[in-house]
């Protein structure tokens, strides 16, 4: 259950860039969520629902974008994304080594008004 902290630290972030610029409110929100960071992005959003109440940020838009990890193929070479349930090699099903991997959350952008 760590959707909860998340949610409260990106609550954090947007409440404090409303303060520093001269905003109203937040109206959206883009998030990018890396594949290996194992967050669930409906969660994130429902406690920021819950979390943002009674705040500016209240009733932004969240969009979640998902960033695939990528392997290199032991025994073929070919670059392959992970799927949600196998690691291996789609082409020939040999174990592949990590070349990029996302295993963290961040906010790609902020919409205020
Ligand atoms: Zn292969």
């Amino acid at each position: 259950m760590h959707e909860l902290s998340i949610a409260a630290n990106i609550l954090d972030i947007v409440l404090n860039e409303i303060s520093s610029g001269n905003y109203k409110r937040i109206t959206g929100l883009d998030i990018i969520i890396g594949d290996l960071s194992g967050v669930v992005g409906d969660n994130v959003k429902y406690y920021f629902e819950m979390l943002s109440r009674d705040t500016p940020a209240w009733d932004a838009t969240m969009t979640f974008e998902y960033k695939k990890s990528k392997f290199r193929c032991n025994s073929c070479e070919k670059i392959y994304e992970r799927d949600s349930f196998s690691i291996l090699c789609p082409y020939c099903n040999s174990g592949g080594t990590v070349v990029e991997s996302y295993t963290s959350l961040y906010i790609e952008s902020i919409e205020v008004e």
